[in-house]
């Protein structure tokens, strides 16, 4: 595997590649990789002919300082990782490198995608994420990028940016990797501790619960279950939960037909923000 910290570099080599027909598959991480980060490399690998793979903390996506502080790194462990399944390149940069001009994201206009959910309990996170990914896809012009279910939001607002950047990339959606218990793997996961782990669980039950009731009950029923069983937990928080219409984003009042709806949660346990989400069609 290669690894490059410069930009220029890497999007030479790139180039080079594209101009002789090969195609690129890419994969953003913030690092701290697991198998779901692997399983997206993996998918990459089976479609294309190189896959390049970024570890990049983006400071302009932290609404919150201490999450960034204490955002897990471990890019020793990840490059062995990536090695170890024959990922070629690694663009592992400074944050210099990846904003030359200073760390300022630009201000984006997804239709209201942006607003909803967690654009609206974190202010200025999806500018950040449209900034870093554009800038991502300009540096390694990939002909398929992969973007995780569990951050499905974050999923709809890059279909849409390479469709209003013009950017001629295809977005790959990939199923949400879980952990024995159900909980959705992630980064953040590294900082709960035990007892914290066994009890995330619930995050995905609640899920589960929601989709098995979906055509019987009501999405206000759905929500009052949900907030009362959370308000049994003294371990977890929750912050929201949404059944909302996959296309607009928009929470949903009322089942219309012909509509696909997804549900979506976000619960602290302790300080470590956990968010997940279930296709409910
Ligand atoms: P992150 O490093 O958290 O920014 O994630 C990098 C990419 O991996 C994003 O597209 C995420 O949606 C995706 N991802 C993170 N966790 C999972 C998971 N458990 N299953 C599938 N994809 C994931």
């Amino acid at each position: 595997m290669k690894i490059f910290q410069f930009a220029s570099q890497l999007n030479d080599e790139l180039n080079r590649n594209k101009i002789q027909g090969k195609k690129i598959g890419f994969v953003p991480t913030m690092g701290a990789l697991h198998k779901g980060h692997l399983s997206l490399i993996q998918k990459s690998q089976t479609e294309n002919d190189l896959t390049v793979c970024s570890i990049f903390v983006n400071p302009t996506q932290f609404n919150n300082q201490e999450d960034l502080i204490n955002y897990p790194s471990s890019n020793i462990e990840d490059t062995r990782l990536l090695q170890e399944i024959n990922c070629d390149y690694l663009y592992l940069p400074d944050p210099k490198d990846v904003y030359p001009n200073g760390l300022e994201a630009r201000s984006f206009h997804f239709g209201g995608l942006e607003n909803e959910m967690e654009g609206a309990k974190r202010p200025g996170h999806f500018d950040g994420v449209a900034t870093v990914v554009k800038r991502l896809l300009e540096i390694t012009i990939p002909d398929r990028a992969y973007f995780g279910e569990k951050d499905f939001q974050q999923l709809q607002i890059v279909k849409k940016l390479v469709v209003l950047e013009q950017i001629p990339c295809e977005i790959i959606p990939c199923a949400i990797f879980r952990e024995k218990n159900g909980l959705a793997m992630s980064s953040r996961n590294r900082r709960l501790n035990p007892a914290q782990l066994e009890v995330a669980s619930e995050i995905y039950q609640s899920l589960l619960q929601a989709k098995s009731n979906f055509q019987s009950k009501t999405i206000t029923e759905l929500q009052e279950a949900i907030s009362s069983q959370y308000k049994n937990m003294s371990e977890l928080d929750l912050e929201y939960f949404e059944i909302a219409d996959v296309d607009t984003l928009k929470p949903a009042k009322q089942k219309e037909k012909n509509k696909k709806y997804r549900a979506f949660i976000a619960v602290f346990a302790g300080s470590i923000r956990l968010i997940d989400n279930i296709d409910l069609n």
